[in-house]
């Protein structure tokens, strides 16, 4: 047996499971992706088997080398037509594109079931239609549904889809006022047919790269202390205009960007950002953008096309970048040139690791819904069928209903979690409050937690106990007290070690 030879059986017989008796002295061995079987006589085993032991006795870079992980990245364009609504209810639609929103994602292969990440350019996705992107994704991947992780980039002049909530308006004479289901069914074709394009050609991964790096002057925490000692939510994404909330404090927030990389050998395949901040720098006009987190990330892309670039928000439900940024070009150019810079050094600071072993855990997590009077079923059918209101108050109320449905049917939110053993890629629910992130990363102090946000988005803002006690409230609130403990149980589930 030659070198060569030798080389591609350890790299079979490392990605194959268990093997099953077949005959008195034959073993069939199936490949963990289905799709390859190897029949060995007990001899030719031993030969193999003895190979493997000898080889991982010997070096690291041996097992490093055989590693039997695949990624398939992708890319699709999900940008929304010309007069679609933004963010759910804001008045104006689009007007403009003034650049494409997009899909990005990954494929990992070489696990029992494959993983599935894929990061949108969409301010939100939520109960029936988050299903549909995960089943429809699920499916090109063959895998499970809980194992596919849709999260939004939560940017603004960009949608909010739910299914239920759209039948809903439909019902009342308003179908296509929050999204337009044929542009919604047609763009998570899209994505699948990328998906099936990205499986042909994967690229093996043997290590993994961990780097981070401080970001200066984008993120600050909504909540302010005002000179009469009271304590508000009130710095929104463009506050600095306003010389209080340039100069309050940031408050509470994580300045770290993350990136997780991956690559073959010394050959960078993949880099994944994540930071918690809310992505806008202006919105509302009805000009379509990936604002500037899609635009510091497309600048680092030019840097080398090779290279696949994702970015994710991180739980930001209560960060925007209001105390430096006051909405105009110059400021934008700011943040598009700080977050840039991040993405930069965390890269450079970036140390490698063999990847030696995935695995994935799934907790589910029940959130108690919001008790106020204007939320209950009777409220909301009452708003969602008064003529008399806006549309945009209708629409709020048929969300809201949506979601009221979806938690009466017992359907539980999913809270993946996938762990490389040095690091972990936690996905949270809805606008979590960055405390929860922090909370993530006090949980697992002796490893690389990358928690990311904005995943099943019916929730809404998900405040913290203190939150919720200093009577944070919103009209994108679904959520009531006691959630914190439930997400801590669920929190403790996804990211207890393997
Ligand atoms: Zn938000």
């Amino acid at each position: 047996m030659s070198a060569k030879t030798s080389n591609l059986c350890l790299a079979s017989i490392e990605t194959c499971s268990v093997g099953t008796l077949l005959a008195k002295d034959m073993h069939l061995f199936r490949c963990r992706n289905g799709t390859k079987t190897v029949a060995l006589s007990t001899i030719h085993l031993l030969v193999a088997l003895s190979i493997i032991f000898s080889l991982s006795m010997t070096t690291q870079t041996s097992v490093a080398a055989t590693a039997p992980y695949q990624l398939a990245c992708f890319t699709a364009d999900v940008t929304i037509p010309l007069n679609h609504r933004c963010m759910g209810v804001l008045p104006t639609k689009s007007r403009q594109v003034v650049d494409p929103l997009y899909a990005h994602g990954f494929v990992l292969l070489g696990l029992d079931l494959p993983i599935v990440l894929c990061a949108v350019d969409w301010c939100e996705i939520r109960n029936g239609a988050y299903d549909q992107w995960r089943d429809a994704l699920a499916k090109a991947a063959e895998t499970k549904r809980e194992r596919v992780l849709v999260c939004s980039l939560h940017q603004h002049d960009a949608p909010v889809t739910d299914e239920v909530a759209e039948k809903l308006l439909s019902d009342v004479g308003l179908g296509g006022e929050l999204y337009d289901t044929v542009f919604h069914d047609h763009t998570i074709d899209k994505v699948v047919q990328a998906i099936r394009e990205s499986l042909k050609e994967p690229q093996t991964v043997s290590h993994i790269g961990l780097g981070q790096a401080i970001v200066k002057d984008i993120a600050s925490n909504r909540r302010v202390i005002d000179s009469a000692g009271t304590v508000r939510y009130n710095r929104g994404s463009r506050s600095a205009s306003d010389p209080f909330h340039r100069k309050a404090p940031e408050g509470e927030i994580d300045p770290y960007l993350k990136t997780i990389s991956f690559w073959n050998r010394d050959r960078p395949v993949l880099a994944i950002h994540c930071y918690a901040t809310h992505p806008m720098s202006s919105y509302g006009r009805g000009l379509v953008s990936s604002d500037f987190v899609g635009l510091a990330r497309a600048r680092r892309q030019r840097d080398d096309p090779r290279v696949r670039q994702i970015y994710l928000s991180g739980c930001s439900g209560d960060v925007t970048a209001g105390k430096y940024n006051d909405g105009s070009v110059k400021h934008r150019e700011q943040l598009i040139n700080r977050l840039y810079h991040a993405m930069v050094e965390a890269w450079d600071s970036t140390d490698r690791f063999p990847i030696t072993t995935v695995s994935f855990r799934n907790a589910k997590l029940e959130l108690p819904f919001h008790p106020g009077s204007h939320l209950t079923e009777a409220a909301l059918r009452t708003s969602l069928n008064d003529n008399g209101k806006s549309n945009e108050e209708r629409i709020l109320a048929a969300m809201g209903l949506a979601s009221r449905l979806r938690t009466a049917h017992d359907q539980p939110i999913d809270f993946p979690c996938i762990d490389f053993g040095k690091a972990q890629m936690v996905l949270f629910p809805g606008e979590t409050f960055v405390a929860y992130q922090l909370l993530a990363q006090k949980m697992r102090p002796d490893s690389f937690v990358m928690s990311i946000g904005y995943g099943e988005c019916w929730p809404g803002y998900i405040p913290s106990d203190s939150n919720f006690d200093e009577h944070f409230e919103d009209k994108w609130l679904w959520v009531g007290p006691g959630s914190e403990q439930r997400i801590r149980r669920a929190l403790e589930t996804a990211l207890s070690p393997p």
